[in-house]
């Protein structure tokens, strides 16, 4: 079996989670499920970025003791997951023991290598971004592009440095010949230009000023600079480090991590680019590791155009929203309404129209008047292949695609070749170029035609005055919606396999349906007012 290892970023811990956390975790999922009904074994991580320097400062000010801080933080973003019925496998913290270990061990091998040595540094300090800068990388007031309005550190200390330099030309041949690719591609070319400019980077901080983190190895006065930690942890979690030194030992690697390194995709924000884009890769040359495959880097949720901030108050809290709607809402709005790799705004306003209009009057209200109309027989078998053509969708139907034709169209023919030989592959095609967000917006292209299609035939009439003829058509609507079903397992898995069960047919495995039945059921999405 071919193994998949796809990992989510880590979350600082320094507040609650919000809306754009759970646009992350529904996006890794959503691939995550993919793969699985693809065979794949699958492992996702996610966990904590709990070595802050942002988490102390919160801690403080919340007097509350640091572990304890991340702590009950950390739990929220599991809890979050949880309600969000994301499966996540492993859940780093990376506050543990064997952290701190297996991410010492990578910081040894790099300096095995060469690439880390101590110089004297005067810098800016962004907490937000937790990186310093150059005063030519900052607004003329002197801020973060980032973080405006926050002050920097003026820091005068001796730390540590990664050579980064050292792996430009590399990190320029792997990027460019895509051996490590970027998604989208613009972020691509952002990388490529940022190469350009980068020189080392400073890799810790005096213990004596930063003392919650990962002790430097060999040097208790330093402190591990939190990105180099941070990262480390999806190799951390794979137990990278754990047989070091031991006599039977093949190097430092575990059976584990053998399976699953390198990473086949990891998920992260536009904010957090840079660090997996180059920081990354550079330390995993330097250790002597192969590079992940895949950078998906997607954009924000924002909230009427401008980035979600405490300062702001406009943090949107997605607790409230999946206590109100349900997970399967919730996963849905995030990957039909919001953009993959650009910037998406959420209202409240936006999310109940989508709510009512797609899934309570859409898919559910469909789902619902087909049953209804099934319910009528004891069953609909399989009609014959002449019979299938008599009932074509009579108006033409347009799909998104990926590439360089923009959609496909027709018409005149019948929906479950349509499903088959037109909607099945648009929908492999979008989920293998992670287009998530396309490869649901065509499902619900084609539910909004059979709508149309109950009407272009008045079902409703002909089940009384053909009831033989109108079983046709009922078969085209019941081998939708079950096809329907599993397209969108990743997306909505519960609401799949609600929607199999009550055609009559098994949720667990894709058999070629024979027949179908109305099944007792409850309404897919209730009204909410
Ligand atoms: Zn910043």
């Amino acid at each position: 079996m071919n193994k998949y290892y796809i990992t989510n970023a880590i979350p600082y811990v320094n507040a609650r989670p919000h809306i754009g956390h759970a646009l992350e975790f529904i996006q890794s999922d959503t691939i995550a499920r993919f793969k699985k009904t693809q065979g794949f074994e699958v492992k996702l991580l996610c966990g904590g970025d709990e070595n802050a320097l942002k988490n102390v400062q919160a801690a403080e000010e919340a007097k509350q003791p640091i572990q304890e801080f991340v702590d009950k933080n950390n739990k929220l973003f599991e809890e979050l997951a949880k309600s969000l019925n994301t499966e996540f496998d492993i859940w780093q913290k990376a506050s543990t023991n064997s952290h701190f270990k297996s991410s010492q061990k990578l910081w040894e091998q790099c300096e095995k290598n060469g690439d880390i040595y101590k110089k004297s540094y005067e810098g800016l300090y962004c907490v937000g971004c937790e990186s310093f800068y150059t005063k030519s990388q900052l607004n003329e007031k002197g801020e973060c592009f980032e973080h405006p309005g926050k002050k920097l550190e003026e820091v005068k200390e001796e730390n540590y440095f990664f050579k980064l330099s050292k792996y430009t030309n590399r990190l320029l041949e792997a990027i460019s010949k895509e051996d490590m690719k970027i998604l989208p591609s613009f972020r691509k070319e952002e990388t490529l230009n940022m190469l350009k400019e980068i020189g080392d980077v400073s890799f810790s901080r005096p213990s004596k000023d930063i003392a919650w983190g990962v002790p430097v190895p060999s040097d208790a006065t330093q402190t591990m600079y939190v990105w180099c930690d941070a990262l480390a942890n999806y190799i951390t979690a794979l137990g990278y480090g754990e047989s070091f030194g031991s006599p039977t030992s093949t190097g430092n690697r575990t059976s584990k991590f053998e399976r699953f390194w390198p990473a086949d995709i990891h998920v992260v924000g536009k904010d957090i680019m840079k660090f997996h884009t180059i920081f990354w890769p550079a330390m995993l040359m330097s250790a002597g590791l192969s590079l992940p495959k895949i950078i998906f880097v997607h954009g924000w949720v924002n909230v009427k155009g401008e980035k979600m901030s405490k300062s702001l108050g406009n943090v949107i809290d997605p607790i409230p929203l999946i206590e109100k709607y349900g997970s399967e809402a919730v996963r849905f709005y995030l990957a039909h309404e919001t953009s993959v790799f650009g910037d998406s705004d959420y209202s409240d306003k936006h999310f109940s129209e989508i709510y009512s209009g797609l899934l309570v009057n859409g898919l559910g209200n469909l789902l619902a008047r087909t049953l209804k109309m099934i319910s009528l027989y004891p069953a609909i078998s399989k009609p014959e292949e002449g019979a299938l053509a008599r009932y074509p969708i009579k108006k033409n139907l347009e799909f998104l695609t990926t590439g360089e034709k923009k959609r496909w169209s027709f018409e005149q023919a019948s929906p479950s070749f349509l499903v088959d030989n037109v909607l099945w592959l648009a929908y492999q095609k979008a989920m293998a170029a992670y287009e998530i967000s396309q490869a649901i917006k065509n499902i619900w292209i084609y539910l909004g035609r059979l709508d149309e299609y109950i009407e272009d035939y008045k079902l409703y009439k002909m089940v009384k005055s053909q009831p033989e003829e109108a079983k046709v058509v009922l078969w085209h609507l019941a081998y939708s919606l079950a096809s329907v079903a599993w397209m969108i397992k990743p997306f909505m898995p519960e609401t799949a396999d609600k929607i199999l069960l009550s055609l009559g047919v098994e949720p667990t495995s894709r058999e070629e349906w024979k027949e179908f039945s109305a099944k007792e059921f409850a309404h897919l999405f209730p009204r909410i007012q």
